[in-house]
């Protein structure tokens, strides 16, 4: 079989090794309810509680601040409905930007037709949100500020810590959607001046379909979920105790080698920019260089197709993705590519590359390789291209 190379990182991760193999005996031996209150009951309590002690010190905060969940989609729901119905009474405005993923989205869209009021924040052409526009659009009755720390699509990095600071000062719950940036860049919920994180084990090397939600101490939200109410009866469920274990190793990996890792990867984001720029007219990144995820590019090509672009790249073997219309069910170009002020045509030749664990350099320099012939190949081919 040919040797595939995949910079889909933002998608989702393999499952590493270490993580794996910390999961295994939460599937066979050690596979009691933590709930029940015989030993092997109290064998999967404990491997949940120093789970949550180890998510805990990835994020700096405490244990008893870890609520364990589906996912990040999970965790995103919680954190916007679960403030949103239990604050009601004191006021029932949400801001948040037009960048951030479906699960906020969608979930500010149902809020709205429950009654609630939402500004979606406008974004920069490199894809920040505007401080003086966050800053005008709080209210008296605004209870919740929630921005994405890392962008899936474009990598930009919001400044969290100002956003953080104007919400602490007019005593407004302040969430992020941190699913991307967990284990990539430092996510201490203090400096940040967070409430509520959402992360998802998934994207950083653990398995699919278990999250947590960061809840800070004394922050006042109702459950989503009505059960035998485990997880402080803020997620009711059994807990998905392999998953949790997963996700802690997962997450004390990510922290002994984020660092590293980080810098690693920034360096073949830039090889790649530059060796594509360097032969590549008539094409540029969409988002931030500057405060940007260390593994993260999106460019942006005139006259091609994103998904042509795909589909070649594939057939040699690499796996990426496009913000283009035809590659999502709606239709529509991505709205993150939209929201940057670029034309709808200038979404469809967009190629986001996210680099991870697994990618070295000679496959920076043969996904580049692969990417100029594809845009030469289409542009030669389409009636449009120069
Ligand atoms: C992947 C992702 C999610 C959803 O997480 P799941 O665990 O797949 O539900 C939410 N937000 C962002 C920014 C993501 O990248």
């Amino acid at each position: 079989m040919m040797k595939r190379i995949y910079m889909d990182h933002s998608a989702t991760t393999p499952v590493a090794p270490e993580v794996m193999e910390a999961m295994l005996p939460y599937f066979s031996e050690k596979f009691g309810n933590a709930s029940s209150l015989h030993s092997f009951g109290l064998e999967a309590r404990q491997a949940l509680e120093a789970s949550r002690e180890k998510v805990a010190k990835l994020l700096g905060a405490n244990p008893e601040e870890i609520i364990f969940t589906s996912g990040g989609t999970e965790s995103d729901n919680l954190a916007l409905k679960g403030i949103a119905y239990r604050n009601r009474e004191i006021g029932s405005h949400i801001i948040t930007s037009c960048i951030e993923h479906p699960a906020i989205l969608e979930t500010c869209r149902m809020l709205e037709k429950d009654g609630f009021d939402v500004t979606y924040l406008p974004v920069t052409n490199e894809g920040f949100v505007d401080l003086a526009a966050l800053e005008s659009a709080i209210r008296k009755d605004t209870i919740l500020i929630s921005i994405m720390h890392a962008n899936n699509e474009i990598g930009t990095i919001q400044p969290l810590e100002e956003i953080g600071s104007l919400a602490a000062e007019k005593d407004i719950y302040f969430h992020t959607d941190a699913v991307q940036s967990v284990g990539k860049v430092p996510t201490d919920v203090d400096a940040l001046g967070l409430d509520l994180l959402s992360l998802s084990a998934h994207k950083l090397y653990g398995p699919k379909g278990v999250g947590a939600l960061y809840i800070r101490k004394g922050t006042r939200l109702n459950s989503i979920m009505q059960g035998g109410g485990h997880e402080r009866g803020l997620r009711s469920g059994t807990e998905n105790v392999a998953g949790v274990v997963g996700l802690a190793r997962a997450a004390d990996l990510a922290r002994e080698t984020m660092i590293q890792e980080a810098e690693r990867l920034a360096e073949l984001r830039d090889r790649l920019a530059r060796l594509v720029l360097a032969k590549v007219k008539d094409a540029w990144i969409n988002g931030s260089m500057k405060k940007r995820l260390p593994g993260n590019l999106n460019f942006g090509f005139r006259y091609v197709e994103g998904e042509s672009l795909l589909l070649f790249l594939d057939s040699k073997g690499i796996g990426v993705s496009t913000g283009s219309a035809c590659s999502s069910k709606k239709l529509e170009p991505s709205h993150v590519l939209l929201s940057l002020g670029l034309k709808p045509e200038e979404c469809h030749g967009s190629l986001r590359i996210s680099m991870g664990r697994s990618n070295t350099q000679d496959e920076v320099d043969f996904v580049a390789e692969c990417i100029v012939e594809a845009v030469e190949r289409f542009r030669s081919i389409s009636a449009l291209g120069r």
